[in-house]
């Protein structure tokens, strides 16, 4: 009998099953497919192994305004492909071993409930006294664009740049993971369009950068069409000719494309693991809705991660799995942190707690601070002026609500704003710490200047 079991190694499991063993807890870790789940290989670890080749592509091109002049550069895309390889696998391998070295068994198979308490593994049986379940997402699919391998792929196929970069690649879906393929191949060579449902691409993010960064991407060549839908596609002789229109309806129009890449969204993944002999409920998305200890409707089993609730994000399932193992080791956690966000395009996008929209809606009167990139001397010497920050705060109070950046460094930038928000810092608290020069980090402060009115380098509208 072993004190706790946790289904999946992806990032929720593997943390969670880590600290368990840590606590003193006897624990296995049952995993069906590859150790380190969707992230590790097929998720932000490859992607960004990518998005770091091509973008090293493009800033090769712009060196030569400082006079460096490189050879034309070759694409050796079986090489590229083997390099992102290398690094999931020293990725996986860690895992692997600090499972071993903190005394974690790993278990190979599918696992399936037999009861709250009882596991079936590939016909064997395991019992515990409690489970965490981290079975994390699948790719959500959309009628008339089913991925068949070959015209229509899932962000697992494209991962593969060695089978070739498309002519033309059509994106369904403008959300983060689209994007960061869209980045990829526009990089790459491939003539490529995003095709969003709803009115901006990164939905539900603030619009004002939104739009900063939609600009950005077209100036790469990436073609954005908003409020369409995706209608269907047939194969022809020159390719495929894809349908799409007006969200609102109104008249079809065909699109070109050598590729499709759905990218619509992930579902959460239960199927095969028989909830019901455990006793625990799903809600109407398939999601397994949990308590602030991530405790599910059964006490003693657990949900963390991709498969619990949005947003399906590698260091939320962390988080969440640290709550959960140390829960079930009888400790008064609880998940109650700010998540923020990140998206690795050119430039790059990242923002914590609320838009300002969102703010507005709960009836807060919001005070804004912007900086322009165009206006700090760092992003300047890295040529990479487009973006800007913006710092969200309660006008009458000064406490910080949300922190948007756009621009160079922005997936590590947001850190501080998420520091500041657990630890309830002010717009003043972001203001008077002293921030290095130059750097981009400098960028926060000055925003945070500019929401009272007083940044140095730039004119102040109130
Ligand atoms: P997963 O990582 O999905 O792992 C679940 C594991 O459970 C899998 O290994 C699976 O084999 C195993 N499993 C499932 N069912 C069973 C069963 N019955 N028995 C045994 N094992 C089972 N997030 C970020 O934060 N940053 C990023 O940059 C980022 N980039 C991404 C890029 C792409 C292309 C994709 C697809 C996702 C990306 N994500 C990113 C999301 C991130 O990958 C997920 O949020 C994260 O992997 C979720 O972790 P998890 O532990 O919940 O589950």
């Amino acid at each position: 009998m072993y004190d706790l079991i946790v289904i999946g190694t992806g990032p929720g499991g593997y943390h969670a099953a880590i600290r368990a063993a840590q606590l003193g807890l006897k624990v296995a870790a049952v995993e069906a497919g590859a150790v380190g789940g969707v992230c590790l290989n097929i998720g932000c670890i490859p992607t960004k192994a990518l998005l770091h080749a091509a973008e090293t592509l493009e800033m090769a091109g712009k060196a030569a305004e400082f006079g460096l002049v490189y050879a034309e550069p070759e694409r050796d895309l079986a090489k590229m492909g083997r390099w992102r390889d290398k690094v999931v696998k020293k990725l996986t391998s860690g895992v692997a071993s600090l499972l071993k070295a903190n005394g974690v068994e790993l278990v190979r198979g599918f696992a399936r409930f037999a009861g709250p308490h009882e596991l079936e593994v590939d016909g064997k049986k395991l019992e515990a006294k409690k489970i965490i379940i981290a079975t994390g997402s699948k790719p959500a699919t959309l009628a008339g664009f089913e991925p068949d391998g070959e015209n229509v792929l899932t962000s697992t196929e494209m991962l593969r740049v060695e089978s070739g970069i498309p002519e033309r690649l059509l994106v369904i879906g403008g959300g983060v993971i689209g994007l960061e393929f869209a980045s990829i191949y526009a990089r790459l060579g491939a003539a490529v369009t995003v095709v969003e449902y709803t009115d901006q691409i990164l939905p539900g993010s603030d619009p004002e950068l939104v739009k900063l960064l939609a600009r950005s991407l077209k100036k790469q060549g990436i073609a954005i069409k908003t409020s369409t839908r995706a209608v269907g596609y047939e194969k022809v002789k020159e390719g495929l000719r894809v349908t799409v229109e007006p969200a609102a309806g109104g008249e079809q129009e065909v699109l070109e494309a050598s590729k499709i890449l759905l990218a619509v969204g992930r579902v959460p993944v239960t199927e095969g693991l028989n909830l019901e002999a455990a006793g625990v409920r799903t809600d109407e998305r398939g999601f397994v809705p949990t308590n602030q200890h991530m405790e599910t409707n059964v006490p003693g089993v657990y949900a963390i991660g991709d498969v619990t609730r949005p947003p399906l994000l590698a260091h939320k399932a962390m988080k969440e799995g640290l709550v959960a193992a140390e829960h079930a080791a009888g400790k008064p956690a609880e998940f109650d942190q700010q998540i923020p966000a990140a998206v690795y395009t050119h430039p790059e996008f990242a923002s914590v707690g609320m838009t300002e929209a969102e703010a507005r809606e709960r009836g807060i009167e919001v005070a804004v601070g912007r900086f322009p990139l165009s206006a700090s001397g760092r992003a300047l010497t890295l040529q990479q002026t487009e973006g800007m920050v913006k710092v969200i705060a309660d006008a009458e109070s000064d406490l910080l609500l949300g922190v948007h950046i756009l621009g160079p460094g922005a997936s590590d930038l947001i850190a501080e704003a998420a520091l500041a928000l657990e630890m309830a810092a002010t717009a003043t608290d972001l203001a008077l710490t002293v921030h290095p020069h130059p750097t981009l980090s400098e960028n926060l402060m000055e925003a945070a200047e500019n929401l009272h009115g007083e940044a140095i380098h730039i004119l102040n509208r109130r």
